[in-house]
């Protein structure tokens, strides 16, 4: 089976280094699926949890990211992630507490009809998404 190699890199550690049979992630433009021998490429990427498909399985990894950068070539796929954690990394527990944490405050600021305090409803939509990614990864149930 065809495969490309996938290096995912956080400014604290390695965190993934492997051949896989595909990735599918969510990018500033939308949903990408990358097979080997993929077209080059550089993207950003949004908080969500990244799909791995390894070789020769129906398995699937996930991964938690952040945001940050992909870079696609033929051979190889580079992600630059602000924070990556793979699931038995993850705390469930701290996750869903920054989840009930940014929920929260995003309905307090709908509540005041805020509207000069875009920037901490962006922070708090943002922190939501990483924890969204989290329960993801780890499989959590959450509403
Ligand atoms: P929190 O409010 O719980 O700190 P956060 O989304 O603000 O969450 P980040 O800024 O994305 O946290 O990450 C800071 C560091 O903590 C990173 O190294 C990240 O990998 C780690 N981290 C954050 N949440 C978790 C978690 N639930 N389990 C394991 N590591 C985590």
């Amino acid at each position: 089976m065809a495969t490309i190699r996938l290096e995912i890199v956080s400014p604290d550690s390695s965190v993934y280094d492997a051949d896989i049979a595909m990735l599918i992630v969510r990018s500033t433009g939308g949903e990408l699926g990358i097979l080997p021998h993929h077209a080059p490429l550089v993207t950003g990427l949004i908080p969500h949890a990244m799909r791995i498909k390894l070789p020769d399985t129906e398995e699937e990894t996930l991964i938690a990211v952040s945001g940050g950068f992909m870079e696609v070539t033929p051979e190889k796929i580079t992600v630059i992630a602000s924070t990556a954690e793979v699931p038995d990394s993850i705390d469930v527990n701290r996750a869903k507490e920054a989840y009930e944490r940014a929920k929260e405050r995003i309905a307090a600021f709908h509540q005041n009809g805020d509207t000069d305090k875009d920037f901490d409803m962006k922070r708090a939509e943002l922190a939501l998404a990483r924890a969204k990614a989290r329960l993801m990864a780890t499989r959590t149930v959450f509403d």
